[in-house]
């Protein structure tokens, strides 16, 4: 969706790195964010100063290979050391489907996914030295909600706020919790950058993550962070008005096709005062949340239709959902639309 922003806007964008440029590991060898170019991180704290959704004074930023590291990399900081129980990693449905893969995939003895939060009680658990994490996505995915912690307890949490611009939701506060994740990925759409960063508060978790993204990868790609820096640096108000209006468009349409029928149903959302716009706006999630309100297999029936979506299985809820990205090409996203106005009016014909 970004890159007719970029196509039209992008010329300041240009980074040259010489062949012998950044050849090192090292950005600096005297933090323990040794793999960290300053010049990004500049133009993180920059940014959110701009937009006004996280708060970064006093606090370490860790960069990562996308945020899928730092996902990683925050599990392994904040999970406990002593050989006791694998701390449950518990998240409230319906939760991103990476969560439980990525969480499980090295079936590491250090944590364990635990599903719902909604379902899980620290008191409950097995072993009194048995601990917890949870991970809450807002604005979420997939359902575009906004989310808070539900687990009463005092575990970690662990913030993923890819979603956190004004092109998605209202920025209504800057937040301010101890681990909090973002990416460039739906910043500003340049996924294949594979840049990511964390705004951390403890200095201990903040090293742990560092460790992590040593053994994992020795650092973050140094032409990434570059790349990240150059385009984060001419990242003006306008992407976000280029974002919300184009985001605003797409969700029309979309609440348009699903409105002739009852066959599907979308969630709703509340507008509010965005601060950064200085104005009320309305939410514009990065997925459609569709529910098949006829149809017990929604995956199945947009396949049929021509339309491939994520079953809400994956998400930890049933197969009445589907998530649908909207944040594709416009010719993709134009058939996407088509296609389900079609299934949408065929149930009406059939009624
Ligand atoms: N967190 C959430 C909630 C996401 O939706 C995504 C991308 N789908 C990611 C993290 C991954 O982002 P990145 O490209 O930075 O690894």
């Amino acid at each position: 969706m970004f890159e007719a922003y970029w196509r039209a806007n992008g010329d300041s964008c240009t980074t040259v790195i010489l062949g012998w440029e950044q050849m090192s590991y090292f950005a600096s060898r005297k933090h323990f964010l040794w793999f960290v170019e300053q010049e990004l991180e500049n133009e993180i704290r920059q940014l959110h100063s701009l937009v006004g959704n996280a708060v970064t004074d006093g606090r370490f930023i860790v960069v990562g290979t996308g945020s899928t590291q730092l996902f990683q990399a925050a599990l392994y900081a904040v999970s406990p050391r002593d050989g006791a129980q694998p701390a449950s990693v518990v998240s409230a449905v319906p939760y991103y489907s990476s969560y439980p893969v990525l969480t499980d995939y090295l079936k590491s003895g250090i944590h364990k996914w635990a599903g719902d939060a909604a379902n899980f009680h620290p008191a409950d658990s097995s072993s009194s030295s048995s601990s917890y994490i949870e991970l809450v996505t807002s604005p979420n995915n997939p359902d575009g909600s906004m989310k808070h912690a539900v687990v009463q307890g005092s575990g970690p949490v662990i913030y993923d706020l890819a979603y956190y611009w004004p092109h998605y939701t209202p920025i209504t506060a800057a937040a301010e919790h101890d681990m909090m994740l973002f990416t460039v990925s739906k910043c500003t759409g340049h996924a294949g950058s594979r840049i990511g960063w964390a705004i951390v508060k403890d200095a201990q978790v903040a090293q742990n993550m560092a460790k992590f993204i040593e053994l994992n990868t020795i650092g973050v790609s140094h032409d990434s962070q570059l790349r990240a820096a150059q385009i984060l640096k001419s990242i003006s108000g306008r992407l976000f008005h280029f974002g919300y209006s184009e985001m605003s468009r797409r969700w029309d349409l979309l609440q348009q096709a699903v409105k002739v029928s009852d066959r599907f149903s979308l969630p709703e959302f509340s507008p509010a005062f965005c601060a950064f716009f200085g104005q009320v706006t309305s939410p514009h999630p990065a997925f459609a949340w569709l529910q098949c309100n006829r149809d017990s297999d929604c995956k199945e029936v947009l396949k049929l239709g021509g339309v491939l979506s994520r079953s809400g299985v994956q998400f930890g809820v049933g197969p009445d959902y589907v998530r649908i990205s909207m944040l594709d090409r416009e010719g993709n996203f134009e058939t996407f639309i088509a296609r389900l106005s079609d299934m949408a009016a065929a149930s009406l014909a059939s009624t």
